[in-house]
């Protein structure tokens, strides 16, 4: 071991060590410090790892997927390390080696299974050379990131461009852009739905309906949300790859989906409501079958499955049950009312919580692009409540789609707001949708009153 990678690690837990007992909490300041020491640190220890690393990326559903997976290994007996939710850019992957260990300077663990921002692909194949690279979906995420989705998808392809020939991918079939990014060479688990696509929800926003060989408009067969379905380029021909790991048959009312691996069908459990999470818990089986985790492990730990942070987790509160989803953007947010809108219940509260500060993304016009025109009239809500620091652009949004001024409660203390709302679903059903700070706002009222575990991110 060099000295100066012996210094980079103590260095980088130090500044760790410091950042939190500052109160200050930085996940990316080890890093920087490591990497100032040692440009090279993540790359040695990533190399120790002897199992190797996984490498999961794409818009939406990072957090839920990795959380399955991470089960899923570590019931096989496989000890991982693993990056804290939203520390996905290279510093925060180097704090997550730097810091894996207490008292040790080398990860013990056989394998790394880390959340990766598109943007840092390149740099992070490079420089970890994952065994397996995961991709769940290409939306457009909020406007002020990273502008085209075309530069996003470019990331990702430069980072599968720099693996070495035994990478394993895993890649959504029904997402065509993800899909395109089958290359020669590369073992290939693709995964997808294959159940009747029922609404699909209205013309939503539609990033990729077009072919990413020859640019001609894709047909579809079947659309399951936005570009996600079956599809096939009447330009060259092109069309969806048939999954390894198909989703044949859901019940939101069983809580069951059946899905088929390889040739093996099995009845597995389904607890977070909303076809995206189908898609998050089909690309953790087809990422723990590309781990060759064994199929009964995977029932499993399905079965022991809790939602993510935020990822439509249901809480209970006396006698009223709460269901906390993350809004971040139309897509996602578009979910989350098709997930509410699957609840048989004739009524419910929802409550949506937008606040535009750096996690939140800044620009609330995304806002405009989620479909509420479209879900207004289909979902059964008895009351809105409406707060965080941009409560009042959501309330003028929410009249535009038609909401009744009366049906709408405008709120600027959050805590008062959910009183009012927990009051008001007395007994029922409240919906919880929060943008990434209010989540943590909301989540700290709810843990005060005993109803959550302390949020530890992670
Ligand atoms: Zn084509």
């Amino acid at each position: 071991m060099s000295l100066r990678a012996l210094a980079a690690v103590l260095a980088g837990r130090l500044a760790g060590w410091i950042s939190r007992v500052s109160g200050r909490g930085g996940s990316s300041l080890p890093g920087l410090v490591a990497r100032w020491i040692d440009p090279r640190i993540l790359m040695r220890m990533a190399a120790r790892l002897s199992w190797g690393a996984v490498l999961l990326t794409g818009t939406n559903g990072k957090t839920t997927t990795a959380s399955m997976v991470r089960r899923m290994v570590e019931a096989q007996g496989t000890t991982l390390l693993s990056n804290r939710a939203g520390a996905n850019l290279i510093l925060g992957l180097t704090a997550a080696f730097v810091q894996a260990e207490r008292w040790r300077i080398w990860p013990r663990t056989a394998m790394a299974l880390l959340e990766t921002d598109e943007a840092t692909m390149p740099r992070a194949c490079r420089e970890i050379q994952p065994r397996v690279v995961a991709v769940t979906n290409f939306f457009r995420d909020q406007l002020d990131r990273y502008g085209e989705l075309s530069t996003t998808v470019k990331f990702v392809r430069d980072g599968i461009a720099a693996l070495g020939e035994q990478a394993v991918l895993v890649l959504n079939a029904d997402d065509p852009q993800v899909a395109g990014l089958a290359g020669a060479g590369f073992k290939i688990f693709f995964y997808g739905l294959e159940g009747e696509a029922g609404e699909a929800g209205g013309e939503d926003a539609v990033d990729a309906r077009f072919c990413p060989g020859c640019g001609s408009a894709l047909h579809y067969q079947r659309r399951y949300y936005a570009h996600l379905g079956h599809y096939r380029c009447p330009g060259c021909g092109w069309q969806r790859p048939r999954p390894y790991i198909a989703v044949l048959r859901w019940s939101r009312a069983e809580k069951t989906a059946l899905v088929r691996i390889g040739e093996t069908e099995c009845v597995l459990a389904w607890r977070s409501p909303g076809l995206y999470n189908l898609y998050n818990q089909a690309a953790a089986i087809a990422t723990a079958a590309a781990l060759n985790v064994p199929i009964d492990v995977i029932k499993r730990s399905l079965e022991e499955f809790r939602p993510a942070f935020g990822r439509m987790e249901s809480v209970t509160a006396g006698n009223t049950q709460l269901w906390l989803a993350l809004v971040k953007n139309p897509v996602g947010f578009n979910q989350v009312l098709a997930a509410v809108h699957e609840d048989p219940e004739p009524s419910y509260t929802v409550m949506i919580l937008i606040n535009d500060r750096y996690a939140d993304g800044q620009d609330v016009s995304w806002l405009w692009d989620v479909d509420f025109e479209y879900w207004i009239s289909r979902l059964r809500a008895g009351h809105w409540f409406v707060g965080g620091v941009r409560g009042r652009d959501m309330a003028v949004r929410l009249k535009y789609a038609g909401v009744a001024r009366d049906a709408v409660t405008v709120g600027d203390g959050m805590e008062e707001l959910l009183d009012q709302a927990v009051k008001a679903a007395d007994g029922g059903t409240l919906y919880i949708l929060p943008t990434y700070t209010a989540m943590l706002e909301v989540r700290r009222l709810l843990s005060d009153r005993g109803l959550v575990r302390h949020f530890r991110e992670g």
